[in-house]
This record gives C-alpha cells, structure tokens and sequence, in this order.
C-alpha cells in the first residue's frame, strides 16, 4: 500500500519511489493519473486498474498472483490508499489468504490538513466524504456537532459552499474552523476562523471554491457539569408537581 503525494510530486517518499519501481505490477485506481507519476519518475512498472467498481474482482486476481509470489503495489490517484479511496477490499483479502500487507506510509489530505489545524483536543474523529445530497448531509452531521472530538470532512468544491452554511446552522457560527484547500500545491490555502466567518470568506471568494478541501472542525466545547440547581429543575421539581 504505498501513499502517493497529495499535489507537490517532491512529497514522494525514496522508499514509495523504490517500491514502486521494483514491484511485478502496480494495481492503480485510474493508471492514466499514475502513468503521469510514474512517467515523472521514469519507472516502467506495468499497471492495472483498481477502481471501486471491480476491487472486489480484482482483490481475488491480485492475491492470486500474490500467492505466486509476486509483488504488487497499490495506489489511488493522490494521497494514501484505502483512505477515502479504493484499497481496504483488497487489504482485507490479502490478509484473509494469510499474506503479508506492507504499507508504505506517506502523505494524506488527512493528516495534512490535521497538523496544520492547531486544534489541542487528541482526540479526532475522521468522517471522510460528507453524503452529497443536502438532506441526508444535515442528518449525517447533526449526531456529530456535540461529540468532544475534532472532526474531519473531505469535500467537492461544488458543495463546499452549501456544506459549510450546513455546518454553521449546525454547529453554531462561532466553533473554531479550518478550511485546508489545495494542500501542498501552489494556491494552498489554509484558513482558521469561526464556522460563520469562514462561510462567509469562501462565499466571497470563487477563488475560494475552487480545488480540494478539507474541512476541519474543533471539538464541541465541554458541557458545563450539571450543578444541584440543575437537579432540583430538571429532575426533582417536575416529580414534586407530580406528587398529590
Ligand atoms: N486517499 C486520499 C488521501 O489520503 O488524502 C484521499 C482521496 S479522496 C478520493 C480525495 C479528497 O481528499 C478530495 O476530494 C479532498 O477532499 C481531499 N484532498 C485530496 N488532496 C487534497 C489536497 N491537496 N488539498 C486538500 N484536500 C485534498
């Protein structure tokens, strides 16, 4: 499993570039994005195609030629493998038939974007793509705005607009924000604001709406611990009214 950079090609790791080069074959998510890495690199390693549509096939076919005993990498188009991205089928039937699973650790829109947040709660929750559609959107996040965790989103330029006035209604405009756009590349853009300040920037902006993006949002504040005034109102005083 060997992470490929996230933009700028010089975040290739050395090892990622020998792998790469001395595999039997490189199972790509689209070989057409890969080619470009590999033609960058002058590494001639054949390819195939490993796309959501057919891992399940072609994990069978993999571990097969596995068991042979060639060595095979995967890719996806940018970034790590199996993160958000095609790979944990594959992974999972590797290890089923008992083989060895190597990965080759490297960069991730992820972990980018969450060393570059400064947010000090440990504890961080990774959804990955938000649904698409609006509605089942809200219903995913509205379980999530009270968890004590930072949480991390990927998302569509196209929606970042909508997701971000989804996320103010449902967080609040004043929880601590990140917008990480084009990590790496040259108009990386990485901006920390409350939620309504930054859905306001990006608005502004089309610049702004343009690219990839990671959205970044800081744990929900601890909730103030319940005092005996709060008992005697939302437990005690309602049975008292009940009592003849
Ligand atoms: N496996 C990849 C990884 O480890 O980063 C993620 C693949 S996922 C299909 C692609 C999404 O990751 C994009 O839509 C965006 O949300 C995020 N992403 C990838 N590259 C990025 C970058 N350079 N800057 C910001 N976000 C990025």
């Amino acid at each position: 499993m060997v992470a490929t950079p996230i933009g700028n090609l010089r975040d290739l790791s050395s090892r990622a570039r020998d792998v790469l080069a001395q595999v039997d074959l490189i199972a790509a998510e689209d070989t057409r994005v890969t080619g470009q890495l590999l033609k960058h690199l002058g590494i001639g390693t054949p390819m195939l195609s490993l796309r959501e549509h057919n891992e399940r096939a072609m994990a069978e076919k993999l571990v097969a030629r596995l068991a042979e005993g060639a060595a095979i990498a995967q890719v996806s188009d940018a970034g790590t493998p199996a993160i958000s991205d095609p790979g944990a089928h594959l992974v999972a039937a590797v290890h089923a038939a008992g083989l060895p699973v190597v990965p080759i650790p490297g960069a991730s829109a992820l972990t980018t974007g969450l060393c570059a947040a400064g947010f000090t709660c440990p504890h961080t929750l990774f959804y990955g793509f938000l649904p698409p559609k609006r509605a089942q959107r809200q219903a995913a996040l509205a379980p999530l705005a009270e968890l004590p965790y930072v949480l991390v989103c990927y998302e569509a330029p196209h929606r970042i607009v909508e997701t971000l006035d989804d996320l103010v209604a449902l967080f609040g405009g004043d929880r601590p924000a990140v917008l990480a756009r084009e990590l790496t590349k040259t108009f990386e853009t990485i901006r920390r604001a409350p939620l309504a300040e930054l859905a306001l920037f990006v608005r502004a902006d089309t610049n702004q709406q343009r690219g990839e993006f990671v959205l970044l949002l800081d744990a929900a504040p601890p909730r103030p611990a319940a005092t005996a005034a709060d008992a005697h109102d939302t437990v005690l005083a309602p049975l008292v009214a009940e009592l003849p």
